[in-house]
C-alpha cells in the first residue's frame, strides 16, 4: 500500500530524512516514533504531498510519486486522510459541517452527505453531538470530529500526527482504541508519535526514527 524506497529530503542543504525504506501493508496500523525533530512530520508530509521528497521515491496504492501528472496531485491529496495534534476543526461550524466539509466541495449531493457523515459520526461514537459546536467539546471528542473529518471520503491511508499530543493520558488510549477499531473495518493507519505508552502491548509494527534516520523497528 504504501511504499518508501531511498528517500531523502533537505532543508536548505541540511538532511532532514537520510535514505528511508519501508513498506507498510494495506490493512496494517503501524506505528512512527522518535523523539521530538526525528522528522516524523515531514516524513508523513511526504506522504499528504505537504513537502516533495528529494531524492527516492514514494508509491502509494497506485501512485508514483515520481511520475505523478499535475491532474493526479489533487486526487492523491483527497485520498489521504490526516489528523493533527490540534484538531484543526472549524470553530464556527456544527460537528456534521466540519464533517462534511470536504464533500460539500467534492459537490456530493446532499442526501449522500448526510448518509456519509452520519455513518463517519457514528464510527467516532459522536452521532449524538452533530449539531454541536467544537468549542463546547472535550479535547478527546473533537480529536474524534477530526478523525471522523479524516475518514469520511474513505481515505486509503489515515496519517496521524502525534494525534493525543494535547490529551490526557487516558483519552489518548481512548483515541488509539478508536485508531483500532476503524483500522479492523479495514483503514491502514500510521499513527507518528513519540509517545511510548500509546504503543506499548498493541502488538504493532513500531518504525524507529532518530535524527532522520529509520534506526530499526520493533513491534508494540
Ligand atoms: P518531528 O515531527 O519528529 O518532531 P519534524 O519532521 O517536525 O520532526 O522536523 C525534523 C527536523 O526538520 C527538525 O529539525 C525541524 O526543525 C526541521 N524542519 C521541519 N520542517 C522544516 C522546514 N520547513 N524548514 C526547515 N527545517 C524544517
Ligand atoms: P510538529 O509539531 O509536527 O513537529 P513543527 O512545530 O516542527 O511541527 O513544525 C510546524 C511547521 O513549521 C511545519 O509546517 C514545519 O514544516 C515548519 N517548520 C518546522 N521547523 C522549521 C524550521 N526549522 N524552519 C522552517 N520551518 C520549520
Amino acid at each position: 500500500m504504501i511504499a518508501f524506497q531511498n528517500v531523502s529530503k533537505y532543508y536548505e542543504h541540511q538532511s532532514i530524512l537520510k535514505n528511508i525504506t519501508f513498506t507498510i501493508q494495506k490493512g496494517e496500523m503501524a506505528f512512527l516514533t522518535g523523539p521530538s525533530g526525528a522528522g516524523k512530520s515531514t516524513l508523513l508530509k511526504l506522504m499528504y504531498l505537504a513537502e516533495w521528497p528529494d531524492e527516492g521515491n514514494i508509491v502509494i496504492g497506485d501512485f508514483q510519486l515520481q511520475s505523478l501528472s499535475p491532474s493526479q496531485i489533487p486526487m492523491l491529496r483527497r485520498s489521504i486522510g490526516v489528523v493533527f495534534q490540534d484538531f484543526k476543526l472549524i470553530n464556527t461550524l456544527s460537528v456534521f459541517d466540519n464533517v462534511a466539509l470536504s464533500l460539500r466541495i467534492k459537490g456530493v449531493i446532499e442526501k449522500d452527505i448526510k448518509n456519509l457523515v452520519s455513518g463517519a459520526l457514528k464510527r467516532v461514537h459522536l452521532r449524538h453531538l452533530s449539531d454541536s459546536y467544537p468549542l463546547i467539546l472535550s479535547g478527546g471528542e473533537q480529536q474524534r470530529v477530526a478523525i471522523a473529518r479524516a475518514i469520511v471520503t474513505e481515505p486509503l491511508v489515515l496519517l496521524a500526527d502525534e494525534p493525543t499530543g494535547n490529551l490526557d493520558p487516558n483519552t489518548a488510549i481512548d483515541i488509539i482504541k478508536l485508531f483500532e477499531e476503524i483500522n479492523l473495518q479495514g483503514t491502514t493507519i500510521i499513527i507518528a508519535t513519540h509517545n511510548k505508552e500509546l504503543f506499548k502491548n498493541t502488538k504493532r509494527r513500531v518504525l524507529k526514527l532518530d535524527s532522520g534516520s529509520l534506526i530499526g523497528e520493533e513491534v508494540g
